[in-house]
């Protein structure tokens, strides 16, 4: 059965209308980014974020119609704010502190801390480090979670292998797919991984948030964050929104010394994150035939360039052909390789982060001491 058209889909959102305008969505022209990928249906329905609880019943009506259509396999709608997050993008200096300004920050009362794994530019293994850096975590002994925040380029599904989808649970929350002790929330899950789709800021608060907000993430030490690559105007106004305990830069070596991390720096001061410290990433190329270490981008640079900007060194993972199949392949090597010399990397990289992290953020509370 094919799935529905674009035509038929608008014509069941019309049947759901708005409760402050008294007219139906469709003509109201609050449906947009309309997307139909095989059988699964996603949408985004603006609204004025002052009405956003309000709008929840609404957003769930909306889906529900959808769901009901013929060859329809699932259906993400997202509730979208139409002009705030721009503004707030633009001047985050003026916008309220953090805390009064993030609807986001009561939306996971579970998860002691939210840590942002984030980079300058695309490609620096970003996906990678957040990935390995989750399981290392875990290996250290705290409950883990990883959302991949890179709507662009969702690639987590594929890092970790995961071929099932989220699944619904009886109260309409989404339990999160569970992979390498990871529990796992990835767009990628909705959406092919090879679609082009076109996010504005807005759309992709509003998808993370309820990434957040409705997926059951239970009780978690760590909420890994896959940020998108760079540091735009989305990634700024995400950094604002989501409460993060803290923001972890991945960099090569080259752009340490670049303006790239600079800039990665500068946008989480900009929004009063604390920045945690700068991995570096393809640091040393090691022979796989001759064991010999060639420091491609020149070794140890990155420390002193790390001091330089006033961020802390966590740590080096090493330019391996074995950190790339693995990462490709499904099946990272901190967790397909626990006793060799990347995962313990990694590991020294998740103690550097977890000593970072204050201790009340680590346990998620402040600890009760009985003497
Ligand atoms: P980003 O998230 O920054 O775009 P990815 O994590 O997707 O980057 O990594 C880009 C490519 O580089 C992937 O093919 C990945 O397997 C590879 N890669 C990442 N880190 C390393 C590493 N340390 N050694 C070798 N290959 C790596």
């Amino acid at each position: 059965m094919a799935a529905p058209s674009q035509d038929q889909i608008l014509d069941a959102l019309r049947k759901i209308v708005d409760p402050v305008s008294g007219k139906d969505i469709v003509t109201n022209g609050q449906v947009s980014g309309l997307v139909v990928k095989d059988r699964n249906i996603g949408f985004a329905i603006e609204i004025d974020p002052a009405d956003a609880e309000r709008m929840e019943p609404l957003r769930r009506a909306a889906e529900r119609e959808v769901r009901e259509l013929d060859g329809v396999s699932s259906v993400s709608a997202v509730l979208t704010a139409h002009n705030t997050a721009p503004q707030a993008a633009q001047d985050p200096q003026k916008s309220a502190p953090r805390g009064q300004a993030a609807p986001a920050a009561n939306l996971l009362p579970g998860v002691g801390a939210i840590v942002a794994v984030a980079s300058g530019k695309g490609g620096v293994g970003k996906s990678t480090t957040a990935v390995n850096l989750a399981i290392a975590l875990s290996q250290l002994g705290q409950r883990v979670g990883i959302l991949d925040a890179d709507v662009y380029g969702p690639s987590l599904p594929r890092m970790l292998g995961i071929t099932e989808k989220p699944k619904a649970l009886p109260d309409e929350r989404i339990a999160p797919v569970e992979a390498y002790g990871l529990k796992v929330m990835s767009m990628g899950f909705m959406v092919a991984e090879d679609t082009a789709m076109i996010w504005r800021g807005p759309m992709v608060m509003g998808a993370l948030e309820q990434m957040m907000r409705e997926v059951d993430w239970g009780e978690l030490d760590v909420l890994v964050v896959d940020m998108p690559p760079g540091t735009g105007d989305a990634q700024l106004t995400m950094a604002q929104r989501v409460p993060l305990a803290g923001a972890v830069i991945v960099s090569t070596p080259q752009d340490i010394a670049l303006i790239d991390a600079r800039k990665g720096l500068n946008m989480f001061e900009k929004v009063n994150v604390p920045v945690l410290g700068i991995i570096e990433n393809m640091s040393t190329f090691i022979c796989p035939k001759c064991g010999e270490r060639t420091d491609i981008f020149g070794h140890g640079g990155a420390r002193a360039e790390a001091e330089k900007l006033g961020a802390e060194f966590l740590g080096e993972i090493p330019l391996d052909m074995a950190i790339r199949v693995t990462s490709d392949s499904g099946q990272p090597i901190t967790a397909s390789e626990p006793d060799g010399p990347h995962a313990a990397a990694y590991r020294a990289a998740a103690e550097a982060v977890l000593g970072k992290l204050s201790p009340d953020a680590r346990t998620g509370g402040p600890r009760i001491v009985m003497e």
